[in-house]
């Protein structure tokens, strides 16, 4: 087996940038993600995950992008997250959970998180290409959207955007 999994991830975790206990949980939850974000991408998936927290701060499911090994366009992280979070609860719907997420998710999650009513979405890197919150469209504020989603972008923005960005250059060699 080629050593090439040894190497130290790829993005840097920064120092907390205030001492509030509400960042300070959001910033542990995105921590996880970016792990959990991190084995996928040696996987051979884009590498991005995504976590379903109750409203007790209890994990509820967590999920990774999976479109390459389980050939399934729809399979990005948020989608695979919510639809385990609503099995384990028992209810599609999802008002009192928070969503993390490393990447500012498509207009197809987007779709996804305004179908579950979802509570709070947290997000690390903004997508510039193809963002639906706020970066290419606002889908949840847009007028087929029937729920007002609160939303939190930039939460450890820069490990988010560097882990992705190490990605696809290392792809890039490797072509
Ligand atoms: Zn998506």
């Amino acid at each position: 087996m080629p050593n090439t999994m040894a190497e130290p991830t790829p993005f840097h975790i920064p120092p907390p940038a205030i001492q509030s206990e509400i960042y300070l949980r959001h910033r542990q939850w995105m921590i996880r993600a970016l792990t959990l974000a991190q084995a996928a991408g040696e996987a051979g998936e884009v590498p991005v995950a995504a976590i379903v927290v109750g409203p007790d701060n209890q994990i509820m499911a967590e999920a990774t992008n999976r479109k390459e090994r389980d050939h399934d366009p729809t399979a990005h992280a948020e989608v695979l997250a919510l639809r385990a979070a609503g099995e384990q609860l028992g209810n599609w719907h999802l008002n009192d959970c928070t969503l993390y997420v490393t990447l500012e998710p498509c207009m197809m999650c987007a779709g996804a998180i305004v179908q579950s009513r979802l509570g709070l979405l947290v997000y690390g890197a903004d997508d510039i290409k193809a963002g639906a919150i706020r970066s290419v469209l606002n889908l949840p504020d847009g007028p087929c959207s029937n729920h007002r989603l609160p939303v939190l972008g930039g939460i450890l923005e820069m490990p988010c955007r560097e882990q992705l960005q190490h990605w696809f250059q290392r792809k890039r060699q490797v072509k």
